[in-house]
């Protein structure tokens, strides 16, 4: 039973069908992890044990009786960002306490089709918005591989739930980075699928024309499970692409001959770590022994990006966010009349950062200020979509490093909001750019804390990045789990 969290999806669906183990065998095992450690790691807002155990058993009814699912009896957590029918849904914020959504998000549909079981919701930064998982108004998720860090953010408890065992998998989401940079500071998988591949119906959004669903994994064959799962075509997201999906287990086992990796010029920056810089170099290396050749690409507007990344978020999340105001969810403040009432609220339900965001969004979108700053960002933007089109006439991948630095201590950075932004200076181009991307665990650095490795593909080219993952993973042979969580 002791090894039970390291499988994966594939190999618990095995003993399932088997009749090895129970769902609700698998369920009170992991629901017993979470009693052991989630003190410590603080991954989960709410697990919801009543919840899980139902339908764990009614998981088990359905294997009784034959039936079949990808995900059946199979236990997740999920980034509490999603609506959950029935379940509270705070984002990670005061402002949203209390909030049971009446409708289920497309994905957790999804999800129950394919016969999982709920674990409860995971925290985050608050909106989504953060590197850290600091900014969430509830408790701050620590690093699995060192209690004292962070797990990187915004999808910090989905991250550091699957680094510990805690779920099978899990879902996150991503803006400019929030599900690769923490899938690379917990030493996990964590996948951006293309904009508009998975449905983001029932998603809280932060900045619409960026947010993307995707999973988190120990395995590459899992997140391939996982995105059959949740991707396809929904009438009830109109980004959502009316596209065919493939069967994503279908690109693993394929070799990496002829595949031309590129290798962005600009992505060699000042600030990123020595022990990362080497690990990308090392893991460059891996591919080329597979038989990839590496050819030099260029991103030349990569410098812009973060900026970019920062007018065009806060805009939309402005306007996002003007929905809460008292009178339709979460929480109210009174105040003396119906405008007093909105300050009160939105002033106590919003965290700082949430608030600074808000601010600037407003500013960038302000009459005088609009063409300079928002409308010169969309532009910015066509010219790094721009650079990526041209980088793929001549390579079919790219790979570069996800993060600058490995998990940083908790406090470091919270009173310094710039340097917190350039924790996604590789992953934010990808995301301004609609294109998918994954964290695989690519090493570790001198003090043993994960390094990841970023594999970015064409748009709607998820396949091609799985197959390179998996031979990578295959190769490397990386520990996911820290020794310490193992018992
Ligand atoms: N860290 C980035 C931000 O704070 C990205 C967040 C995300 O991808 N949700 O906006």
């Amino acid at each position: 039973m002791d090894e039970l969290f390291d499988l994966t999806i594939i190999e618990l669906r095995e003993m399932l069908k088997k009749k090895e183990i129970t769902s609700l065998e698998l369920t009170e095992y992991y629901l017993g992890r979470i009693g052991r450690y989630d003190d410590e790691i603080k991954a989960y807002l709410r697990p919801t044990e009543e919840i899980a155990l139902t339908m764990a058993r009614q998981a088990d009814e359905k294997i009784a009786r034959g039936e079949e699912a990808p995900l059946l009896g199979i236990p997740l957590g999920i980034k509490d960002i999603l609506c959950t029918k029935g379940i509270e849904t705070t984002c990670a914020s005061n402002i949203l306490k209390g909030f049971v959504p009446p409708y289920d998000a497309t994905v957790m549909k999804k999800l129950q089709d394919a016969g999982y079981v709920h674990l409860g919701k995971l925290n985050m930064d608050e909106f989504a918005m953060g590197s850290s998982t600091e900014n969430s108004a509830f408790q701050t998720t620590r690093n699995p591989w060192d209690t004292t860090r962070i797990p990187g953010g915004s999808s910090g408890g989905s991250a550091a739930a699957v680094a510990s065992g805690l779920c099978a998998a899990s879902l996150g989401t991503d803006t400019g980075g929030s599900i690769r940079q923490p899938a690379a500071l917990c030493g996990v998988i964590g996948m951006k699928p293309t904009y508009g591949r998975v449905s983001r119906y029932g998603l809280i959004a932060f900045a619409s024309s960026l947010d993307q669903i995707g999973p988190f994994s120990r395995s590459v064959r899992d997140c391939a499970t996982m995105l059959n799962v949740i991707a396809g075509y929904d009438p009830m997201d109109s980004t959502s692409i009316p596209q065919a999906v493939p069967d994503y287990h279908s690109f693993l086992g394929k070799d990496l001959k002829g595949v031309r990796i590129g290798i962005p010029a600009e992505y060699s920056i000042e600030g990123i770590e020595d022990d990362v810089k080497k690990n990308y170099e090392e893991n460059l290396q891996v591919f080329k022994d597979q038989g990839a050749t590496l050819v030099d690409i260029s991103l030349p507007h990569t410098e812009y990006a973060v900026a970019t990344y920062y007018i065009i978020c806060t805009a939309e999340a402005s306007s996002n966010l003007a929905r809460y105001d008292g009178v339709k969810y979460g929480l109210r403040e009174d105040g003396k009349d119906i405008i007093d009432m909105y300050k009160n609220t939105r002033n106590k339900g919003f965290g700082q950062e949430v608030k600074r965001r808000i601010i600037l969004g407003t500013y960038v979108l302000s009459s005088g200020y609009y063409d300079a700053y928002y409308r010169k960002a969309g532009k910015v933007r066509t010219l790094i979509r721009q650079d990526f089109d041209t980088a793929f006439a001549s390579c079919d991948l790219i790979v570069t490093p996800v993060s600058p630095t490995t998990a940083f201590k908790a406090g470091e950075r919270v009173e310094d909001p710039l340097t917190m932004y350039l924790s996604d200076i590789f992953t934010i181009p990808v995301n301004l750019a609609g294109l998918p991307g994954i964290s695989i665990p690519g090493g570790f650095d001198g003090s043993g804390l994960p390094i990841g490795l970023h594999i970015i593909g064409k748009p709607l080219e998820e396949g091609p990045i799985l197959q390179a993952a998996y031979v990578f993973e295959s190769v490397k042979k990386l520990r996911i789990v820290p020794e310490r969580l193992e018992k």
